[in-house]
């Protein structure tokens, strides 16, 4: 029998652009008993992507088939392509102890709230509009019109900002991981 505490989900969403998967990358390397969820999406791979690593990159067709199975914790659809976060993966996670992170946008956030009230929830906020369009062009992966529509979307994902539990500004990099790391312990040492 697995005797292992269970470990804690957490929803973790910002804007397109305000830093979030840098973020991630630093909370990966400091603590070992944090893992990240990989999405399915239909979205083509950026230039460095991997498969299986930053996303599971599917097919219309796939990602379809898997919602019909009742497969994803949560999806939903972003500029145009859809994204999901499958059941399956989290629960062997969770089951192992393991902190699991999802890192999606707002309508699937909502989607996890309803499920699980009880979410750990972050909202990484950029100091500013003007700074997330910086950001975003400085990042040369998206055209003009992607960049626009991202830009829209961030808009009306930070009015959401406030359902949820936490909110942190990432101004710099080492404080907003650093407040993500002492949210996670104040949690954990408010539930046991
Ligand atoms: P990107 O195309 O920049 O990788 O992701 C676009 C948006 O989709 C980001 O806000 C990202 O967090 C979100 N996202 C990534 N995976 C998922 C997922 O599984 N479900 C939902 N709802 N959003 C996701």
């Amino acid at each position: 029998m697995n005797s292992k505490k269970k470990g804690m989900l957490v929803l973790y969403t910002g804007s397109s652009g305000v830093g979030k998967g840098t973020i991630m990358q630093e909370l990966l390397k400091r603590d070992k008993n944090i893992r990240l969820s990989v999405s399915n999406t239909t979205r083509p791979p950026r230039e460095g992507e991997i498969d299986g690593v930053h996303y599971n990159f599917v097919t219309k067709e796939q990602f379809e088939s898997l919602i019909q199975k009742d497969g994803y914790l949560e999806y939903a659809e972003y500029c145009g392509n859809y994204y999901g976060t499958p059941k399956q993966q989290v629960e062997d996670l969770l089951s192992q102890g393991y902190d699991v992170f999802l890192e999606i946008e707002v309508c699937g956030g909502l989607q996890i709230m309803e499920k699980y009230p009880d979410v750990l929830s972050i909202f990484v906020l950029p100091p500013s509009i003007d700074t997330l369009e910086k950001r975003l062009r400085r990042r040369g992966t998206e055209d003009e019109e992607t960049i626009l529509k991202r830009l829209g979307e961030a808009k009306r994902e930070i009015e959401c900002s406030e359902k949820y539990k936490y909110v942190v500004v990432n101004d710099k990099l080492e404080d907003a991981v650093d407040e993500i790391l002492d949210i996670i312990k104040k949690e954990k040492s408010d539930t046991t």
